[in-house]
């Protein structure tokens, strides 16, 4: 009996010896685990504007101020390229209401004077139909994200009624109609989304809404950061990868979204003296608008010359470090809140 005794114990005893010696083997293949799979908090697997499979296409270079490291991902559906994880609605809030960090640098802007010349130059494409610096009496603009009301004093001045709604400065409505929300009825000849399409993370929800508001054969003026050009103008962090920048269009993507939303794209083009920038003319339209069946293609393409033309500035598609990194960043961020919360006394943990 003894003897089995002694067995017992020794096997017992190596059992428990093994298990402590693998014990940090066990814990680094879970952590390396965890690292492999990590999907950062509200990354998203579907398109935020029309609900389409994902793809991840790019690193997108870390912010901790408004989101963790990323992917650059594009919709394979109508073809939008989004910062992913897109910030947060608590974040978009803190950055755009009238106090943040957007919302003040807006209150400090100068203003934009938008000449004449500039006005006849952006709406050339359409002007046998539309002639924008005659317009036919009571006539109807609203400009969304109108800002202090550069755009709305041109077109004022050109002869239009002028509507404007921005929620991060009223500097504009001293001289402009505000409106707090877009009308559900069709009573505008023109809408302006001028630099706002890039900042919003439901873009489609905003171009449905004006499909409601703008009259049959009415027109819509986009401007977003140039995708389509990121090659040749070289600032994609411009286009994507800054803190506001959240989605960005190619052609084809805003002719998707567009025809969703009842317009149909008229005119693409540089911005007059700016190819930075991407102008596009859309008509209020019914019936069954066409939409480019591969719309995520052109993004791919501008983003794979940008890369040829600056194969330092993105280092390609590579999934795991991407995941690492976000992982990394995670756990560094919540070690933090941590070691926070333990030296804050308990009356404010307590709030
Ligand atoms: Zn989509």
């Amino acid at each position: 009996m003894p003897v089995l005794s002694l067995l017992g114990r020794a096997v017992y005893g190596t059992a428990k010896l093994l298990r402590l010696a693998f014990r940090p083997v066990r814990r680094s293949v879970r952590l390396f685990w965890h690292l492999l799979r990590y999907e950062p908090p509200g990354e998203l697997q579907h398109c935020p504007a029309c609900g389409g499979a994902v793809r991840h296409l790019a690193p997108l270079g870390s912010n901790r101020r408004t989101w963790t490291y990323g992917f650059i991902s594009g919709c394979v559906r109508c073809g939008i390229l989004f910062a992913n994880p897109l910030p947060s609605s608590e974040e978009l809030e803190a950055t755009y209401s009238a106090d943040g960090r957007w919302g003040r640098h807006r209150q400090d802007e100068q203003e934009k004077q938008v000449s004449r010349r500039r006005l006849e130059a952006l709406f050339a494409p359409v002007a046998a139909e539309l002639d924008v610096l005659h317009p036919p009496a009571g006539a109807t603009v609203l400009d969304i994200g109108c800002g202090l009301g550069g755009m709305l004093d041109a077109l004022a001045a050109q002869g239009w009624t002028t509507y404007g709604i921005d929620p991060a400065t009223k500097v504009a409505f001293a001289r402009h109609r505000e409106l707090q929300s877009i009308p559900a009825e069709p009573r505008f000849d023109l809408a302006v989304l001028h630099h706002v399409l890039e900042h919003v993370t439901d873009p489609l929800a905003i171009l449905r809404s004006l499909g409601s508001a703008v009259r049959q054969g009415g027109f819509l003026l986009i401007s977003v950061p140039n995708l389509d050009d990121v090659a040749e103008h070289g600032e994609l962090k411009y286009c994507i990868r800054s803190e506001v920048h959240v989605l960005a269009y190619s052609t084809a993507a805003l002719t998707w979204l567009a025809a969703e939303a009842g317009f149909r794209v008229v005119h693409s083009g540089r911005g007059p003296g700016n190819p930075r920038q991407r102008v596009v003319l859309a008509r209020r339209e019914d019936g069954l608008l066409t939409r480019p069946t591969a719309a995520l293609a052109s993004a791919r393409a501008a983003l794979a010359s940008y890369e040829a033309a600056h194969p330092d500035a993105v280092a390609g598609p590579r999934h795991l470090p991407v995941r690492m990194r976000a992982a990394y960043l995670d756990l560094e961020h919540s070690e933090w809140r941590l070691t926070r919360n333990a030296s804050e006394p308990p009356s404010s943990r307590a709030r």
